[in-house]
């Protein structure tokens, strides 16, 4: 049975996981291609209005996927005791629903249940046994392990330790790439930053470059706890990127995002009571290139003159 992932919001964290739990199961598995005009025309014309960019695309992914038996969107509600993930996320399988016409799976993940929770939860969405879906688990986390060390360690995108790149990512002056994955990594969505940044001898590093104890360390430093897993994440990031010294600090964020406007604000804090000079792109589906640039070109001009090679 072949089953379709979107490239879209959580699969730039979780994609070695679910392919190898759904690939040691006997499922073959079909990911949507890389985000396109026509996917965003498509996701606009069948989110809800109201939706933040990252659904919208999301949308565009899951009918961009073809030939596939069942659409795998897992319904994210924990990853860990005490935090949740964004309401969006969490309803995101009944929102999508009504717009598509096949079959989709959407195993509950509330890791606040404990991991036996999630197995049974696996094994009955996906019609397996319990003992089948126990040891391909074990697999999946020892793969998802793997992808999140090979980041740390070699300073690497998702893209580039899913596909066993490496990366000679160098810069005359390193820059602190924060905001959600799907943000920072999807080219299309945010114009290709990445690629923009490098092209002007500087090194983007972002979240996912740092060790993972880093970000929770820097977390714990905030007032009160961040109850949103992925915000907080965002957060200690942006406080470890103090840490670190980089020159300035990029944040893309997306309209229509509740959280990204909260952490938007105390990042902003943080920064300008540090003197690091933060720009904040804010995306959605009207943005241009030309404009992006123009921000990002008088921002970069005001690094280098602060920091001169
Ligand atoms: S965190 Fe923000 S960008 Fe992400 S799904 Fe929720 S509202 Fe959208």
């Amino acid at each position: 049975m072949n089953l379709g992932i979107p490239r879209a919001l959580l699969y730039y964290d979780h994609f070695p996981l679910w392919r190898t739990l759904l690939e040691t199961l006997g499922f073959e598995v079909t990911v949507s291609p890389p985000t396109n005009k026509a996917i965003l025309d498509l996701g606009v014309s069948l989110a809800p209005d109201e939706a933040c960019l990252p659904v919208k695309i999301c949308y565009g992914h899951l009918a961009a996927v073809r030939n596939v038996a069942a659409l795998f969107l897992p319904r994210m509600v924990s990853e860990k005791a005490g935090t949740f993930l964004c309401p969006k996320l969490i309803g995101l399988p009944d929102m999508v629903r009504p717009s598509l016409d096949g079959e989709l799976i959407s195993p509950v993940v509330d890791l606040r249940k404990g991991r036996k929770g999630l197995i049974r939860q696996l094994a009955c969405c996906l019609g397996t046994g319990y003992k089948q879906v126990q040891g391909a688990l074990a697999e999946a986390e020892e793969a998802q392990r793997q992808f999140l060390r090979r980041m740390q360690q070699d300073k690497l995108t998702p893209q580039e330790a899913m596909s066993g790149q490496n990366s000679c990512r160098r810069g005359k002056l390193t820059l602190g790439l924060l905001g959600h994955p799907y943000l920072v990594y999807d080219s299309f969505l945010n114009m290709n930053i990445l690629s923009f940044l490098q092209r002007r001898d500087l090194f983007p590093l972002t979240a996912q470059m740092l060790p993972s104890e880093k970000i929770q360390r820097c977390a714990q430093q905030l007032p009160k706890k961040l109850f949103w897993s992925l915000e907080a994440q965002i957060m200690g990031a942006g406080i470890a990127f103090l840490e670190e010294k980089v020159a300035g600090i990029i944040h893309l964020s997306s309209f229509g995002c509740g959280p990204d406007a909260m952490i938007g604000e105390l990042m902003n804090l943080r920064a300008r009571s540090s003197g690091v000079p933060l720009l904040e792109l804010n995306l959605d589906e009207q943005t241009g290139q030309a404009g992006v640039e123009t921000r990002l070109e008088a921002f970069l001009d005001m690094l280098q003159r602060r920091c001169p090679a």
